[in-house]
């Protein structure tokens, strides 16, 4: 997987973001501010004016300025949390110009160690956590048991959806929907479905 690659999935988040806006704003009216949806439009569209500013490069550096484009567009507490997690993932792949599905295992994994050093969220605590861990964990059994790049990226997709939907019954425990309490329980998390969004649009992309 090349820079054209990453870029290519960068850019089908973006669309997938803008066409899932109101639904992701409508999942944070319920237990949070309203503002995910178009806190997460607003900073895919500077990411996409960031990167086709910058054509070329590398895997690594496409997902880096993701992340640093996603901090510096994206306020509250997924700018951060989502900022961080590309630059991880950025960092792991390192400066190479071909990635390995091995490679972008452990990137997702140090991604996911980056949103929990930064969040203090563990699974359960219904965040994005619990979408992007078993996204991850999917994602490296698979490449143990030499699955195919299309397959493990379907695997890491299917992971994550099933993960959001799980957020449904939970009660938050951390992030805005924890000021809730038990009134959290019922909905699904907005940063959890727009996990998902990210993980089925690495999946399209990599379906052709
Ligand atoms: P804000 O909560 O500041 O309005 P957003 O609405 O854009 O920011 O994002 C809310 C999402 O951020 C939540 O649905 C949740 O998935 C995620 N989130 C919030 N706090 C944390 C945390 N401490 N760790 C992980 N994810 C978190
Ligand atoms: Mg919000």
């Amino acid at each position: 997987m090349d820079a054209q690659f990453f870029t290519a999935w960068i850019e089908e988040v973006a669309r997938a973001v803008g066409a899932n806006r109101d639904h992701l704003t409508r999942l944070d009216a319920a237990i949070g501010d309203a503002d995910h949806g178009s806190n997460l439009d607003r900073g895919f569209t500077a990411v996409r004016e960031a990167l086709a500013a910058a054509p070329g490069g590398t895997p690594g550096a496409v997902l880096s300025l993701t992340g640093t484009t996603l901090i510096r567009k994206v306020g509250g507490a997924s700018g951060p949390l989502y900022g961080t997690a590309f630059r991880e993932l950025g960092k792991a792949l390192g400066s190479g110009a071909d990635v390995t599905l091995a490679e972008l295992a452990s990137g997702f994994e140090a991604a996911l160690a980056g949103v929990r050093r930064l969040g203090g969220a563990a699974e359960g605590d219904k965040t994005m956590v619990d979408a992007l861990a078993p996204a991850s964990r999917a994602l490296s059994a698979a490449v143990q048991n030499g699955t195919k790049a299309e397959e493990a990226l379907d695997a890491a997709r299917a992971a994550a959806e099933e993960g959001a939907q799980a957020t449904i019954p939970l009660q938050a425990r951390k992030g805005r929907a924890s000021y809730l309490g038990e009134r959290s329980i019922g909905h699904q998390d907005p940063g959890a479905a727009s996990t998902a969004l990210v993980l089925a649009a690495l999946h399209a992309v990599a379906a052709g």
